[in-house]
């Protein structure tokens, strides 16, 4: 009432409910005697996505982090079945699996952890909230199919996030597979394998009858050892949310994968939106267990809400510092998310980006009818690099623009063309909530001209 009547004296009207600006209240405050001193925002999106410098002395190695990707039906699944059967249920006795969303196996006393949902899709959303969660890719090709339209969408999404792929020709148990040929058709997509004088590892296996598959967990193991892969484990706990639903005993379940440092029971953590402290961990036996370290799985209870997959959860110093984080998120996302749309790449700014010195590369995705439309397209366009920007395709393809195409556009800051192929009705969904440039022509020669329109600023307006 003080302070309202202050301001009222001052010709200000205003009612307790009143926001006032900083220079009024630091005006007022003096007048009772008090310095103002306004508080100090955390950026909280800063600070998830911050990879805070280590010591590289305190930094152990961890196991590495794997998901499978692939085609439909080349038995990704199966696969996934497979390695955890014989080498999770056989060796470790007692446990009972429990489907959390990632799983650890342990191989001649070395450690890998398997995200559980195959697909790139999952992959994908993590990356599209600026998460990185893999470290290697099983590319899974079935023997007697072959390298088919995923296969290459699985291929490209593994690349621009600059993960390592290993493949696995599946189904070898098949009269029909032919192991020569899918390695022929992998290094049409620059993946050649090692004895065909390339880089690329390949493991021919069956995950009907098991063959082959501790010759790829081992060669996971060496490509992590490769790749040094490390975290100190003796720091506060940050990861990801790997998925989460709502239990109806147990009420908000997450499985949180750890990747630097280390969870306890009793921590006060943020994820997203969501804060709490962690009330029990259990692994991927169904096991409680009190702590969890890097790349290790578990799912925690706990938590205010159930928070979305991909999310990056990080441990606080308090209950009260995780609530103000999530309050800050859910405050700060908005704003950050429409940042994100306005910033992605478009045509029509793209000649004031190239100006700018902010674009050296632009990120082209493909889509045609026809093979011969993607390929004339693709050389059409890689022709038109100049001193300043060199043209990229990142993926190309035969078929309708799907959701793959448009969230490998918006994670990897690409455009879409499309030549005599319309986008689906999700993949439209995705492309205008995500800011995403999706261009459809009839006539190759009007997508190049477009684009070299645009490379030279010449681009007419769009009204
Ligand atoms: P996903 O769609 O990639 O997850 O593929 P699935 O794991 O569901 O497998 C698709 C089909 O291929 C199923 O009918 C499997 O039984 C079969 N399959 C998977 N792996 C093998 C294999 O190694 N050998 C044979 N013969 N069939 C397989």
């Amino acid at each position: 009432a003080a302070i309202v009547k202050k301001l009222f004296m001052q010709g200000k009207i205003v009612t307790v409910n009143h926001e006032i600006d900083y220079e009024t209240a630091e005006e007022i405050a003096l007048e009772f005697n008090c310095i103002a001193e306004p508080e100090e925002k955390v950026d909280v999106i800063a600070e998830l996505l911050k990879e805070d410098e280590e010591d590289e002395s305190k930094m152990v190695p961890r196991p590495p982090v794997v998901c499978v990707m692939g085609h439909v039906d080349h038995g990704k699944t199966s696969l996934l079945d497979a390695i955890r059967h014989t080498h999770v249920i056989a060796k470790e006795a007692g446990g009972i699996t429990q489907h959390i969303g990632a799983y650890m196996v342990t191989i001649n006393g070395q450690k890998i952890t398997f995200l559980d949902t195959p697909g790139h899709e999952a992959f994908t959303a993590m990356r599209m909230r600026g998460a990185n969660s893999t470290d290697i890719a099983i590319l899974v090709v079935a023997a007697d199919d072959g390298v088919m339209p995923q296969t290459i969408e699985a291929i490209n999404h593994a690349k621009a996030a600059g993960i390592e792929i290993i493949v696995a020709i599946n189904k070898i148990d098949k009269p029909s597979a032919n192991i020569e040929r899918v390695k022929q058709e992998l290094s049409e997509y620059e993946l050649i394998p090692e004895d065909w004088g390339g880089s690329t590892i390949c493991v021919p296996v069956s995950a009907h009858t098991g063959e082959g598959i501790d010759t790829l967990l081992e060669m996971i193991l060496l490509t992590a050892e490769v790749n040094e892969l490390k975290a100190n484990p003796n720091r506060k706990a940050r990861g990801l949310v790997i998925e989460a639903q709502l239990d109806k005993g147990k009420g908000p379940v997450a499985t949180v994968l750890v990747q630097k440092g280390t969870l306890h029971v009793g921590d006060p953590i943020a994820a997203g939106s969501c804060f709490g402290k962690v009330r029990a961990m259990i692994d991927d036996k169904g096991r409680r267990v009190k702590e969890a370290g890097p790349s290790v799985p578990v799912e925690i209870l706990g938590l205010s809400d159930v928070p979305n997959a991909g999310e990056i959860f990080v441990q606080t110093d308090s209950e009260k510092e995780a609530r103000s984080f999530a309050d800050t998120f859910i405050s700060e996302n908005k704003e950050r998310l429409l940042e994100e749309t306005r910033s992605k790449m478009s045509l029509d700014d793209l000649f004031s980006q190239i100006q700018a010195g902010n674009l050296k590369e632009l990120n082209i995705i493909v889509k045609a009818d026809v093979q011969g439309s993607v390929e004339a397209v693709k050389q059409s366009l890689l022709k038109l690099s100049n001193d300043e920007v060199v043209v990229k395709i990142i993926h190309g393809g035969v078929g309708a623009i799907n959701e793959s195409d448009v969230t490998l556009a918006a994670t990897s800051n690409a455009i879409i063309i499309g030549f005599n192929v319309r986008p689906d009705s999700t993949a439209k969904a995705t492309a205008e909530r995500e800011g995403v440039d999706l261009r459809l022509y009839r006539v190759i020669y009007d997508a190049i001209a477009d684009v070299e329109a645009a490379m030279k600023g010449m681009l007419d307006p769009i009204y």
